[in-house]
């Protein structure tokens, strides 16, 4: 039977030199906390027959302890599933230059509110909304938080307790429990809903104006297709005739572009500047889909619309804080010079060629002899292009237990995402970025070996 009276107390411990050093780096407290569960662990190992471990072990126990408690839960992940926009795996990577613009803004005070030609009050997003109207052809924009927050906002200010029009096709739920129709109710606004779930025509829209609808709203179907027997009135003839009829028209694009994507041989996504160009007074979107900026939703328009906008008491609940802002300016800039498929990471991706692609899987297995390489998709996610997807070539293996591996490959430091596709276990190289292609290699080749 083990002797419990050996176990040195917590006191005895945290005289001990062994735990200084440790003192030093977790404070008391912690300290404390982690040689408590530690002790009990050594209690059950001593009922299961176990040795006593000697105050070095212990303290070593302890450390270990408090350095995995102390670990951020955030951290960086290589994404090697060939999903673009992993909602999960955080969207959009920045850009070197967005992810230092807020690196170096974070260090010091800031004029965020600072207007520094009059030395007054100024308006923290109105950098970003400059080149959002420079980008969109918009009269003025606003940067809230997310794009679930600016639809909330746009109808808040815009729609409380007035009748919004909306087509049935686009009473929408996007992941995380956003559904449109809910948001509606949340914010003050009557839903009016238009035609059928396929088809919809402009005397449905005519309709429901007639009824007295206030706004006419359209919200892009981001994560599913409505195929077959369908009809959806174009935006430049709903816009057409809510202007004859006095009413804005406001779009919920979901994935806000400024480029064209068919030009990566993808559907054709409404860009920004095209929707604002069919006439539609406000539309919203977000930063980190495919703008391939940091998590922000934006609303661009009419500025009698945004200065109403600005004004609801939600805005400043919703504001962005300034790395957002920061990094979205550095992004915005990219498009405004033209480096945006040099410099965005999505947008790298998006422009590898098959071969390339190929050739970089072929590298990879060079050095991983138990692999093969099969062509495959990579396709877009995060609640963008539903359905489209981009020939890719993927690295395969084929372990005993392909989830053992998987497991393997998240375990790691930096973990590495991979994804299981009948059996195996496939990587896709097109949303690795060069620099972490070392780390793949050398954490299979461990395991393989
Ligand atoms: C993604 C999406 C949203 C929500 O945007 P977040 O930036 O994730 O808050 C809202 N509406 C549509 C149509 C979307 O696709």
């Amino acid at each position: 039977m083990a002797d419990f009276r050996q176990i040195p107390s917590v006191d005895q411990l945290i005289q001990s030199d062994n735990f200084q050093a440790t003192l030093q780096s977790y404070g008391h407290d912690w300290t404390v906390s982690a040689i408590r569960e530690t002790l009990n662990e050594i209690r059950s190992a001593l009922k299961a027959g176990k040795a006593l471990p000697s105050h070095a072990e212990i303290a070593q126990s302890v450390n270990q302890r408090l350095a995995a408690q102390s670990m951020p839960e955030l951290q960086n992940v290589i994404n090697a599933t060939g999903v673009l926009l992993h909602t999960n795996l955080g969207r959009a990577p920045l850009s070197k230059a967005a992810s230092q613009a807020a690196s170096d803004l974070s260090q010091t005070y800031s004029s965020l509110e600072f207007n520094l030609s009059t030395g007054k009050r100024g308006k923290r997003e109105s950098h970003c909304a400059e080149f959002i109207s420079r980008l969109s052809g918009a009269e003025d924009a606003l940067v809230v938080n997310n794009n679930a927050g600016a639809v909330l906002l746009a109808l808040s200010a815009l729609a409380k307790g007035k009748k919004v029009a909306i087509s049935r096709a686009q009473l929408v739920e996007i992941g995380g429990g956003f559904r449109i129709p809910d948001v509606m109710r949340q914010s003050g606004a009557k839903l009016v809903e238009i035609g059928t779930t396929n088809r919809t025509h402009l005397k449905d829209y005519e309709e429901a104006i007639g009824q007295g609808a206030q706004l006419v709203m359209t919200a892009h179907q981001s994560n599913f297709q409505i195929l077959g027997f369908t009809t959806e009135p174009s935006l430049t003839e709903i816009c057409a005739l809510a202007k004859s009829a006095g009413l804005p028209v406001y779009l919920d694009l979901g994935s806000g572009s400024f480029i064209n994507m068919e030009q990566y041989g993808l559907a054709h996504e409404p860009t920004v500047p095209e929707v604002i160009a069919q006439g539609a007074d406000l539309v919203s979107f977000s930063g980190d889909k495919l703008l391939g900026g940091p998590q922000a939703g934006i609303l661009a328009g009419k500025k009698a619309l945004i200065d109403k906008i600005r004004k609801h008491p939600l805005y400043r609940a919703l504001r962005p804080d300034k790395l957002c802002l920061a990094a979205l300016s550095a992004t915005l800039l990219h498009y405004l010079k033209g480096d945006y498929e040099q410099e965005i990471p999505l947008y790298r991706m998006l422009s590898q060629s098959e071969a390339q692609i190929k050739q970089r899987a072929q590298a990879w297995q060079a050095q991983l002899p138990k692999s093969q390489i099969i062509p495959g998709e990579s396709t877009i996610g995060g609640g963008s292009l539903p359905g489209e997807t981009l020939p890719t070539w993927l690295l395969q293996f084929k372990p005993k237990s392909a989830n053992k591996l998987l497991n393997a490959l998240r375990a790691g430091k930096p973990p590495i995402i991979a994804r299981i596709q009948e059996q195996s276990v496939v990587l896709d190289p097109r949303t690795v970025q060069a620099e972490e292609e070392l780390i793949i290699i050398q954490r299979l080749k461990e395991f393989l070996e």
